[in-house]
């Protein structure tokens, strides 16, 4: 089996009725997927993506489109994932080992497994394991932009539709506006449904840690990304100081800087992003890191592509629901029931994207 196809493209989607969501540090301007599709001399396929949030994804595209890189898989045995993800991420080591470069080796390799898995007949899930098929959804969103009204309507609607934990957006340049907001949401969606808050990284270690210890009044199960994300030492300081949860890991790239958050005993929920850290190769690394230290996976973002990894893990805890409207977009056919995904027998990542997407979405 050799790859004979490769093809990549960007689709840019813009957020629904033209929003621009915010969160602390930046605002999210669209999202873009950029799409790594394989063929091979027998007929398998494969298809993999990474995200953005409307920046980069030109950029991570033409990492894929360099003869050097591409070279590395065309004509390859795509089933050999360990020694393509070598060969692609020494090549790129000087001019990466995070951010663009990664990002375009982590769709690569996701497209790899997808085409794996399928040239198997099987669906990923039960191929890297089969731990459960049924995997937990949290619903997400709640960005600084939105009024608190409209941010309890989010909240309220995502617990209406069956999910029993929420997380929503912290982090304005007035902490009490914060606390606020979280009260608000809480007394709409009651004591029984648990509640995250995300930082998106905007504290210091001691501004951190008086936000949290105010926040535990309303039982904030997890605070996530409170600084800068390759902060450790700071997250170590953090954990041992506040009494809720401290989730982070989704602006990690390779397994290598969780190891140090691992170790240091810096993160409680660990959230490898396998669409950034370097695909389901390095995702199962973490995964199995973590494991040993008797931590959860709750990976962040990119949902259809997480499904299969929390579902084969055995410390697989829940996959994110953000912008549920994007999975349509990659041919997700499983829907939540109850806020629980249960998994289906398509092989492969179960995912594909029509010709009517590209053409409606398609940047080039
Ligand atoms: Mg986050």
């Amino acid at each position: 089996m050799k790859v004979d196809g490769y093809t990549t493209y960007v689709l840019r989607v813009p957020f629904p009725g033209g929003a621009i969501p915010r969160a602390s540090v930046t605002p999210l301007l669209a999202i873009e997927l950029v799409v790594v599709e394989l063929t091979t001399t027998d007929g398998a396929t494969g298809m993999g993506y990474t995200a953005t949030i409307g920046v980069g994804g030109a950029a991570i595209k033409a990492v894929l489109d360099e003869p050097a890189l591409r070279d590395l898989v065309l004509a390859e045995d795509p089933r050999d994932h360990e020694r393509i993800w070598n060969a692609f991420y020494w090549r790129t080591m000087f001019v990466g080992r995070n951010g663009i470069s990664l990002m375009a080796l982590s769709a690569l390799d996701i497209a790899l497994w997808d085409l794996k898995a399928r040239a198997c007949g099987q669906p990923l899930w039960r191929l890297l394991g089969g731990f459960s098929r049924e995997v937990k959804g949290y619903g997400s969103g709640g960005y600084l932009s939105l009024s608190t009204d409209d941010l309890v309507a989010e909240m309220a609607e995502y617990v209406a539709a069956g999910f029993r934990a929420v997380k929503m957006k912290i982090g304005n340049p007035d902490p009490r506006r914060d606390i606020e907001r979280v009260r608000a949401v809480r007394a709409a969606i009651g004591d029984d449904v648990e509640l995250y808050v995300d930082a998106n990284q905007v504290y210091d270690v001691k501004t951190a840690i008086e936000v949290a210890r105010r926040l535990a009044d309303e039982n904030v199960a997890w605070l996530e990304e409170p600084i800068p994300a390759g902060d450790w030492q700071g997250h170590a300081a953090i954990r041992r100081a506040i009494p809720m949860k401290l989730a982070t890991g989704e602006t990690l790239y390779t397994a290598e800087p969780f190891r140090d958050f691992i170790a240091r005993e810096a993160v409680d929920v660990v959230q490898a992003d396998v669409s950034r850290v370097g695909g389901v190769t390095e995702w199962l690394k973490v995964a199995a890191l973590a494991r040993s230290w008797n931590l959860p996976m709750a990976p962040h973002f990119v949902l259809d592509v997480h499904l299969p990894l929390v579902a084969a893990t055995s410390n697989g805890l829940c996959v994110e629901v953000i912008f549920p409207w994007i999975s349509p977009i990659v041919g997700q056919r499983v829907q939540p029931v109850g806020g629980v995904y249960k998994l289906a027998d398509t092989p492969g990542f179960g995912l594909s994207i029509s010709d009517d997407v590209k053409r409606e979405y398609r940047m080039d």
